[in-house]
């Protein structure tokens, strides 16, 4: 697995933060990392980012900036332009995007009035704060309504999706999501839509990587217009971009700059250009692949330790585990994980009767663990250390050891 080691001139200049960056090296080369929203940056990427373009300050865009001397910058947007718009076959890309929340807010700046209703899947249910969360800006200036899980088989309810969006009409509907494991029916919500006579937005921050991969079906040829962070099962930066048809451009183009950014970070934009090329390739396929194979495998291995996936298991990188067998809540069942050595994040299940801050669940994620370098074989292994783990305290620590022996440097 490729971690940036700290240059000696950073350890000169500012030993502090030196080793702060060598301590967060060590802690992820050691411990088991299931972080769903986490991957590992190619080692071009973070080239890129340390390079000269982070200086340049280029607002505008390609042949239309505001600052001289973007001769250079503009050919390394085009290329990134071009590298996505290739990747995943949309009429028009928007790279500047500072991160995927950010790619958002410019599909709300442009398709939507406050006030308007934007219609999401729940955030308890799968969905993302970004979309309609009281405590996010998207529920504090639009009105969200909401699509759901059916509770027998956690499975999205396309009929009630549909019967809400015909009632209230949405100028937006949104689909994508940070914990809902299943494929989703581009086809179905692009009727829908077309019934509702609503925008598509496809928020494909953590599938981006695996439609690039040819692991998941492509929103795009359904939804209107399409988001992706270039830092989840991407080997890319952290950022974002845009995805959509030609005629949503212009209305796009304006709501990234100059309604919501300023300069944009063209060192990032490099990355992202290396990171939609290295996700082209035959060895990127393989990963995405492979990645959701691990998740397949890890879900299955869990259910047969009692600990059952949500939506009865995973065709992406993600899965929602159930930890109510052992007897933990979410948030315990993190914090034993993670005196184990294995890193995840807690989560609560469509239904849950626990209090939000506590969950029955936890989510987890196979992109990095894949760079790490473990195969479908080794999923049983990886799914004993999380069953021990839970429900064996005196356990926890010789599992650690086995991890740091496994996964070392
Ligand atoms: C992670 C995520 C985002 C936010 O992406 P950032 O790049 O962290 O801003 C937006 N939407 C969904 C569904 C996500 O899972």
């Amino acid at each position: 697995m490729t971690f940036s080691a700290v240059s000696s001139s950073l350890a000169d200049a500012d030993p502090e933060v030196a080793a702060l960056i060598e301590s967060e090296s060590t802690r992820r080369r050691s411990t088991l990392q299931l972080v769903a929203s986490e991957s590992v940056a190619s080692p071009a990427v973070r080239a890129a980012l340390a390079s000269d373009l982070g200086d340049k300050y280029a607002e505008g865009y390609p042949g239309a900036r505001y600052h001289g001397g973007c001769g250079v910058v503009d050919e390394v947007e085009n290329l990134a332009i071009s590298r996505a718009r290739g990747l995943f076959g949309a009429d028009y890309a928007n790279v500047q995007a500072i991160s995927g929340s950010a790619a958002g807010q410019a599909v709300y700046a442009a398709f939507a009035q406050p006030g308007d209703p934007v219609l999401a899947l729940r955030l308890m249910h799968g969905g993302h704060q970004t979309h309609g969360s009281r405590a996010n800006f998207s529920g504090r200036w639009f009105s969200p309504i909401t699509y759901r899980v059916r509770e027998d088989d956690e499975l999205i309810d396309y009929d009630q999706l549909r019967d809400t969006a015909l009632v209230h009409r949405p100028g937006i509907i949104v689909a994508g999501s940070s914990s809902y494991s299943r494929h989703i029916d581009w086809a179905a919500l692009r009727s829908i839509a077309d019934e509702a006579d609503a925008i598509l937005w496809c928020d494909a921050a953590h599938l981006a990587g695996l439609v690039a991969g040819g692991a998941a079906p492509s929103p795009v040829p359904f939804a209107d217009v399409v988001t992706v962070s270039t830092q989840k099962v991407f080997w890319g930066p952290r950022g974002g971009a845009i995805l959509a048809r030609e005629e949503h451009a212009p209305a796009l183009q304006k709501a990234v700059f100059p309604f919501l950014q300023g300069g944009p970070a063209m060192n990032s934009i490099a990355a992202k250009a290396i990171t939609f090329a290295e996700a082209a390739t035959p060895k990127f396929a393989e990963y995405a692949r492979a990645v959701v194979r691990n998740a397949q495998e890890l879900s299955i291995a869990l259910a047969e330790r009692g600990l059952r996936t949500v939506s009865a298991g995973t065709d992406t990188h993600l899965a929602v585990i159930d930890v109510t067998s052992s007897g933990l809540t979410g948030r315990a069942a993190a914090a034993a994980l993670a005196d184990a050595g294995i890193v995840v994040d807690k989560a609560v299940l469509p239904y849950d009767t626990a209090p939000v801050a506590d969950g029955s669940a936890i989510r987890l994620g196979t992109a990095v663990l894949t760079t790490q370098g473990f195969a479908a074989p080794e999923m049983t292994t990886v799914a004993d250390w999380i069953a021990r783990a839970l429900t064996d305290e005196g356990a926890r620590a010789e599992i650690k050891d086995q991890i740091e022996q496994r996964c070392g440097n």
